[in-house]
């Protein structure tokens, strides 16, 4: 069996199921295996060629040992993106003789999120049955994963979910695809503050035993051991098509939250030949200054035109700090108690050169994404459409991509009509919705607005009908 333990150290070793719906360890740490299953490299060479889900079920299959066997991967991965719009599923796309697009936006709601939360939402109901439990999915949103989750989850038996949106700080089509679905188990709550406030309030109740046991919380976040492990095949699926066993494949990530790079870190430990990974930030750029100085300072969260990435706390970074510690959860747990005090704290040159030999960093402003959309546009004769994400992205990988050796991989994850003004105010091109999401703007909306107040969510939550068995 896969064991994990938590990057806090004082939580009990845990199977996969119970890390599925825990979420976050009950020592406020974030789960991680307990030591790093690896993919023999012969398995990879045989992954070549394989088709989307045959990939993801390999990849997480180590991660999953004890409760999920490979072929029942398999099957729940075909279901999840059956639904995509590609036949790729992941389709790379080149750019130029060393850059690819990688492209996540083909899932039902136009950002990566969706690979993740298709496919958990079926391994939340297959566990869920097996135990004849129920639960209540809490979950912060910068837009995408609200919307990527409440599609995923709408509908489904023994789970409801509630999930919370910074109040005028997620884009129309955002917040419209998250209030529009009509399903008895779906909640959206509107929170007067910024994302940080909205994921600040979901730790907090996370952190109340009672309320977390009376509820049976899941966490949706991209704190959740699965969702990491659900990435980590397309860095996999993508490397192997572009010979990655031979020459190691570098990406280049837009991040906020610090998991989808993360997940390309998990791809590495798991055996997969790595180049650079790249972290991409936008002005709001803890991360980027981190890889910088050695210091992990939150700053104050700057509105962007890349709303999903304005984040100032990332969470996932939490993972790497136990791995630079060398999985002393009592250091983390010191330095996490001092970030929640100070706001930063700094770490020892030795374990900053640690750092940045895995991860090298870059922000991009409001201007360069802008440009980035209008450069792309324009050399490519209107066919290749940045969103402003993706164009962080492109703008930090023209800054670095200079110390990359071999190919470059640039995730883009939304698609642009996720955030049509952005793209229209820098190339003049409003991209349209897909079809399925035609009517978006015709449907009503349903949501509640409440303060920043742990208390005022709690009794939210308290006051929903139950959740049916
Ligand atoms: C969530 C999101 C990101 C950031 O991903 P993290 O896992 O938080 O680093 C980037 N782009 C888009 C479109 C997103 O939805």
């Amino acid at each position: 069996m896969t064991v994990y333990v938590s990057t806090r150290g004082r939580a009990g070793r845990r199977s996969f199921e119970e890390v599925l719906l825990a979420g976050l360890a009950e020592d406020g740490g974030l789960f991680l295996p307990e030591s790093w299953p690896r993919l023999a490299e012969a398995r990879l060479a045989a992954l070549d060629g394989a088709d989307y889900p045959t990939t993801t079920a390999a990849v997480m299959a180590p991660f999953t040992r004890g409760c999920f066997e490979e072929a029942e991967l398999l099957a729940l991965a075909r279901e999840a993106y059956a639904g995509f719009a590609h036949p790729a599923t992941a389709p790379l796309r080149q750019l130029d003789p060393s850059l690819w697009l990688l492209e996540l936006f083909f899932g039902p709601t136009l950002a990566f999120k969706d690979f993740a939360l298709q496919l958990l939402a079926r391994l939340f109901e297959r566990v869920l049955e097996r135990r004849g439990e129920t639960i209540t999915i809490l979950g912060a949103t910068s837009g995408d994963t609200g919307s990527a989750a409440i599609r995923a989850i709408a509908g489904r038996a023994r789970m409801r979910i509630v999930i919370l949106h910074p109040a005028g700080r997620v884009s129309e089509v955002q917040r419209r695809q998250m209030t529009t679905i009509e399903a008895a188990n779906v909640a959206n709550l509107a929170i007067e503050g910024t994302f940080d406030d909205c994921q600040d309030l979901v730790k907090a109740l996370f952190a109340d035993p009672e309320f977390r046991a009376e509820q049976k919380l899941a966490a949706i976040n991209s704190i959740n051991w699965a969702r990491i492990a659900a990435q980590a095949a397309y860095y996999v699926y993508a490397a192997l098509r572009l010979g990655g066993l031979e020459r190691p494949v570098s990406f280049c990530v837009p991040t906020g939250n610090f998991g989808d790079v993360y997940a390309g870190h998990v791809a590495r430990r798991l055996g997969l030949p790595t180049g650079r990974l790249i972290v991409a930030t936008n002005e709001n750029d803890i991360l980027a200054r981190f890889l910088a100085t050695g210091t992990y300072a939150a700053g104050t969260v700057v509105p962007t035109s890349s709303p999903s990435m304005d984040i100032q706390v990332a969470s996932n970074f939490e993972r790497l700090l136990f791995e630079l510690l060398d999985g002393d959860g009592a250091r983390v747990a010191e330095l996490m108690a001092r970030f929640a005090r100070e706001r930063a704290f700094t770490l020892s040159p030795a374990l900053h050169a640690r750092a940045r030999g895995l991860f090298d960093g870059a922000a991009a402003d409001r201007a360069a994404t802008a440009a980035e959309i209008a450069r792309w546009h324009a050399a490519t004769a209107g066919t290749v459409l940045l969103d402003p994400h993706t164009a962080v992205g492109a703008a930090v990988a023209r800054r670095l991509r200079g110390g990359v050796a071999g190919p470059l991989v640039l995730l883009a994850t939304a698609h642009p009509a996720k955030f049509p003004d952005a793209v229209e105010a820098a190339c003049g091109v409003r991209p349209p919705l897909p079809s399925h999401l035609a009517d978006l703007f015709d449907r009503p909306e349903r949501f509640g607005v409440l303060p920043a107040d742990a208390n005022a969510v709690r009794d939210f939550v308290r006051r929903l009908p139950a959740v049916p068995g």
